[in-house]
This record gives C-alpha cells, sequence and structure tokens, in this order.
C-alpha cells in the first residue's frame, strides 16, 4: 500500500492545476501525486494544435499543447510524483484506491491510499446508433485527433464529420491541415452549433454543410466505403425521399461528451442527471467537494466545459483539499479559490458559458 496526502485521478488541465494549487500551499510537507492512464500526462490538450481562445491569465493564444508542456513543467519542477499508463480501476472504501499500471509488457495492480482524492478524469465522447455503426473507420474526433495529432497517422483520406459542435468543427480543420478531404459536416439541429469563427473557415473551403440532417447508415462490408445521411423533420425523425449517399473512407462523430463518472458510482458518492452538463455528475459544492468527505472533483468530470473552466475548478479543488489537510493555510488558500471563483463567474456570465451556468445552479440548488 502507498500512502500519499492528496491522489488527482487524471493529468489533464484540471489534475495538473489541483497538484500545482496544492504543491504551491503545502510545498514539501504533503505527498502528492497524479496519476494518468495515458503515456504522457496534459489530457485532452496534448491533442489539441490550435490556439485557444480566453485571456491571458488562461495562456490564451497559445496552443492546447503548449498549454500542457506548461502545466507540465510547473508540476515537474516541484517534484509532484506522477505515474503515468496507470489507470484507477477502482475504489476499496476509506480513501483507498486500486491502480493498474501497465509498464512495457509487465502489469502491476497496487493499492494507494490518500487523505484527500481529486478526481479530474475528463469526459467520454457519445457515439450514435445508426445501421453499420461498428464498421472499421467510424471514430469518435477525439480518437481522430490523437491519431494524427498525437501519433502522426492520417484516419483515412475522406472523411465525413457529424456534428457541427467546437469539436467537429475544429477537427475538420484539422482533417483538411493533414489533406483529407471533408466530404461533408452533417448536423441535427437547424443551425451551426460551434463558434462561428471555425465554421466560417471550413465555408471558405467549400466544405458542404448538411443541416439539419443525420446519418442514416454507413456502407461498407469490410471497412467504410460510404454513409447515407437524411433530412430531419422537427422532432428528428427522417423525412423519407430526402436520403443522399455520400463516398468516404472515414465517419467522425463530434456528437458530444459526457462525463466520466464512474470512480464516484464506485465510491458511493451521490450523483444526478444534469443535461446542461452533459449527463450524470457528481453533486458538489461550489469547493468542488462531492458528498463524500475528502473527495473532490474538477474539470469535465464534473460538467462538461473547457479548458479554461477545467483549470480554475482545477485550483479549487486543489486549494480545498489543502487546507482541509493543513488548516493553518486558509488565508492563502482562501485568496486562491476566491480569485478562480470569480474567474468562474465571469467566464460562465457570457454567452457561451451559459449552459454550464445553468448546470451548476441546479447543482447548487441541491446543496441549498
Ligand atoms: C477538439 C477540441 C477542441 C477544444 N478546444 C478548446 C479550446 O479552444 N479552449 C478550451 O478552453 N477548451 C477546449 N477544449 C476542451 C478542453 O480540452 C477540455 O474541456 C479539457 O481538456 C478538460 O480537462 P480535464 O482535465 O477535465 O479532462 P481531460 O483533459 O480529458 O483529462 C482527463 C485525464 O484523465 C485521464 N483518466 C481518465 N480516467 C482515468 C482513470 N480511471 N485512471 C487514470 N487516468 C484517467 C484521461 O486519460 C485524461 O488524460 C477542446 C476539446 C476538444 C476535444
Amino acid at each position: 500500500m502507498h500512502k500519499y496526502d492528496i491522489a488527482v485521478i487524471g493529468g489533464g488541465p484540471a489534475g495538473l492545476s489541483a497538484a500545482n494549487a496544492a504543491v504551491q500551499l503545502l510545498g514539501e510537507r504533503s505527498k502528492i501525486i497524479v496519476i494518468d492512464e495515458n503515456p504522457k500526462l496534459g489530457g485532452q490538450l496534448i491533442k489539441q494544435t490550435h490556439m485557444f481562445f480566453g485571456s491571458a491569465s488562461h495562456y490564451c493564444g497559445a496552443r492546447g499543447v503548449d498549454i500542457a508542456d506548461i502545466l507540465k513543467e510547473k508540476v515537474k519542477e516541484k517534484n509532484v510524483e506522477t505515474l503515468l499508463n496507470t489507470t484507477v480501476v477502482g475504489y476499496y472504501g476509506d480513501l483507498t484506491i486500486g491502480v493498474h499500471q501497465l509498464d512495457n509488457s509487465d502489469e502491476n495492480f497496487f493499492s494507494i491510499k490518500a487523505e484527500k482524492i481529486i478526481v479530474a478524469t475528463g469526459a467520454n465522447e457519445n457515439f450514435l446508433s445508426f445501421v453499420n455503426n461498428d464498421l472499421p473507420g467510424i471514430y469518435g474526433a477525439g480518437a481522430v485527433q490523437t491519431l494524427m495529432n498525437v501519433y502522426g497517422i492520417r484516419p483515412g483520406k475522406k472523411a465525413l464529420m457529424i456534428g457541427s459542435g467546437n469539436i467537429g468543427l475544429i477537427v475538420s480543420y484539422q482533417l483538411m491541415q493533414a489533406d483529407v478531404e471533408v466530404v461533408g459536416l452533417v448536423e441535427a439541429m437547424d443551425h451551426i452549433g460551434g463558434y462561428p469563427v471555425h465554421a466560417s473557415k471550413l465555408a471558405r473551403c467549400d466544405v458542404p454543410f448538411y443541416i439539419p440532417y443525420s446519418i442514416k447508415e454507413a456502407l461498407g462490408e469490410e471497412e467504410v466505403s460510404g454513409a447515407v445521411i437524411a433530412k430531419l423533420d422537427k422532432r428528428w425523425n427522417f423525412i423519407k425521399g430526402t436520403e443522399k449517399k455520400i463516398e468516404c473512407d472515414t465517419i467522425c462523430l463530434a456528437v458530444g461528451l459526457s462525463p466520466l463518472s464512474e470512480f464516484f458510482w464506485a465510491a458511493g458518492c451521490k450523483l444526478v442527471y444534469v443535461k446542461e452538463l452533459g449527463g450524470y455528475v457528481a453533486v458538489h459544492n461550489d469547493d468542488m467537494e462531492t458528498t463524500k468527505e475528502g473527495i473532490y472533483l474538477a474539470g469535465d468530470v464534473s460538467g462538461i466545459e473547457e479548458a479554461v473552466t477545467a483549470m480554475l475548478e482545477g485550483r479549487i479543488a486543489g486549494a480545498q483539499a489543502s487546507v482541509s489537510l493543513f488548516p493553518e493555510i486558509k488565508p492563502k488558500a482562501e485568496k486562491v479559490k476566491e480569485r478562480a471563483k470569480e474567474e468562474l463567474r465571469v467566464f460562465r456570465a457570457g454567452p457561451f458559458g451559459e449552459k454550464a451556468r445553468i448546470g451548476k445552479e441546479k447543482i447548487d440548488n441541491l446543496n441549498a
């Protein structure tokens, strides 16, 4: 059994910011560990080659992959321990977790006992049901980004994108940068879901937009050779006779994310379904503590948002976990939390933060 003051599960922007806040407040007196199933720290950021929006304190203008490097460097400088290629696979009660570590071909199982646990596991990609949706050549948009931007592998030559949120728009553009033809962008709503700035880049490149359409069927025997899409009515039923056959070898699904909440079910935390936050989330207070004392959360796992909000929530969770261990740091910890909470408030007050604001208000009402 390995023992730590704070165990952070997930090394994306939320988890790294939580670890950084904790180590800045506690310094040498605490043992902190960040655990991530990937071979690299950074979470989603390591595949994001585009420049981020936001304010200077949130690294706007930097590419996601560079923000990941900045956060990783801070953790490394302060000697926070990291366990990579390691997945948290269970919760054994009393703030003890089971982990599975892959080291080349060796695998180890062991447990970690922490005084505080911060869960920053991010999100899962949603999938769609349609005929032949298990054919090789059908990917989540995040998987396509990982293939291209982390491993330098093109997923195919002609891609059809389903979903016009920011992820669908950005990954479409990145596919074109990798010399993949984007043969169409299909959206079920009657308007583009993402920021106009991303959509207009595709429009300028003559990518056909199919709105309001959805995918009915993937074509092919052994792998994707095309897709059938059809127009939707107001109740999202296919309209007969509107089918279109599109030739492609890759179908990319960018139809939303859901918080990766499994840990909380296993740990017995109270969960609630909040559609604005993307699915089931652990009920939490504004210090990011769940209904189980000593278990905190931050980032997309607390509701689908952005890297900026993930970093701010991470700072709050890291500061609160630290102060609950060492109450004497309260004045400094309060400052960190107050500043992050104010920045979150400002971020969520804007039109792009509206969904999250409504979702978080629903959680606050449960706590009231
Ligand atoms: C295409 C795209 C473009 C985006 N563009 C922007 C943008 O311009 N600006 C912006 O602010 N945001 C953007 N985002 C959103 C942003 O990337 C996410 O909101 C952010 O990464 C969430 O951070 P996180 O730390 O909560 O989760 P993640 O970054 O997903 O990190 C979670 C980490 O936890 C690990 N993990 C999960 N489960 C376990 C387990 N059981 N054991 C161990 N490790 C585990 C995962 O492997 C991962 O490394 C974009 C996202 C995408 C997909």
